[in-house]
């Protein structure tokens, strides 16, 4: 029941999700809550947990076929709900066939290579699908903010991303992308929630405040990324997510859509059970 509701809620958010290949993604007004496309929290939540169900056993023959691969790119500014998200949406998947990688600092080791380098390394190899938290997105984002490349590497990148997600694709590896998209002020209630309970003091860094006062700068390069790096072969989503709930209803139904799409088959033995006989 819920399953066919969020297949056809998926096709309705689309539209106010997705950026369109070649046209500007106007991130400064999009939405950052889905009040107006989800009434019943109750439903969205039924619906988030069938649909991670529904992950988890096309997951399952995605990995018995072991043709294609997934990958799922999730940015988003400090507090936006990267690890949230792969908790909701991949909670059913066995730990064989999910491979989730966030990406911190380079290392002197990574920072010696190419910046695609490590993210090419942790692609998700055949039958897996692949979580990055945080990704190649990171080199036009942080980097190009705090000036850790000169203006015209970083310029360079953004084609640079694109030829490598146009490469993964054609080698059998679907690129889902989502921009988790919060508002300030939300930022700075969950910030405030990481001093004020006890359970959650672990989360709280200082430097995400020196990137709070940047606010304005990061939209900014993710106003670039996404107009310049939503294509045909790996659009971006942008994902209202103040409401963990919405956030999550959205990305589960878009992964199990793009899972469906593929419809993983299992491999027809070429033997009949009467061949054998156990003794
Ligand atoms: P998270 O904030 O994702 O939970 P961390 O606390 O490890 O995890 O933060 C990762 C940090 O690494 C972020 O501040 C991010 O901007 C930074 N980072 C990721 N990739 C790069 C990169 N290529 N160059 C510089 N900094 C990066």
């Amino acid at each position: 029941m819920y399953a066919r509701r969020m297949v056809k809620l998926t096709k309705q958010i689309d539209d106010s999700v997705l950026v369109t290949p070649g046209a500007k993604s106007n991130l400064r007004k999009r939405a950052t809550n889905a009040d107006d496309i989800f009434d019943d929290r109750e439903a969205a939540e039924e619906a988030t947990k069938e649909n991670a169900k529904a992950i988890d056993a096309l997951q399952d023959a995605l990995w018995a076929e072991r043709k294609r691969a997934l990958l799922v790119i999730l940015q988003g500014i400090d507090t936006s709900g990267k690890d949230g998200t792969v908790r909701a949406v991949f909670n059913r998947c066995g730990p064989l066939g999910v491979q989730v990688t966030p990406f911190g600092k380079p290392s002197d080791e990574e920072l010696a290579h190419d910046f695609l380098w490590r993210i090419h390394m942790a692609t998700p190899k055949k039958g897996v699908i692949g979580v990055f938290n945080r990704s190649q997105y990171e080199d036009v984002l942080v980097v190009k903010v705090r000036n850790l490349a000169p203006a015209a590497v970083v310029e360079q990148r953004y084609e640079q991303i694109n030829a490598f997600e146009a490469h993964l694709n054609d080698t059998g590896t679907t690129v889902l992308k989502f921009m988790l998209n919060i508002s300030r002020d939300e930022q700075r209630e969950r910030l405030q929630a990481r001093l004020d309970d006890a359970e959650k003091n672990w989360k709280f860094n200082a430097a995400d405040l020196e990137d709070r006062k940047l606010w304005d700068d990061y939209q900014k390069a993710y106003e670039v990324a996404l107009d310049r790096c939503s294509t045909a072969h790996a659009p971006w989503r942008v994902v209202p997510a103040d409401r963990k709930w919405q956030r999550n209803a959205i990305i589960a139904a878009t992964v199990r859509k793009a899972l469906e799409d593929l419809a993983p088959q299992y491999p027809k033995p070429d033997w009949k059970p009467g061949d054998f006989k156990i003794e």
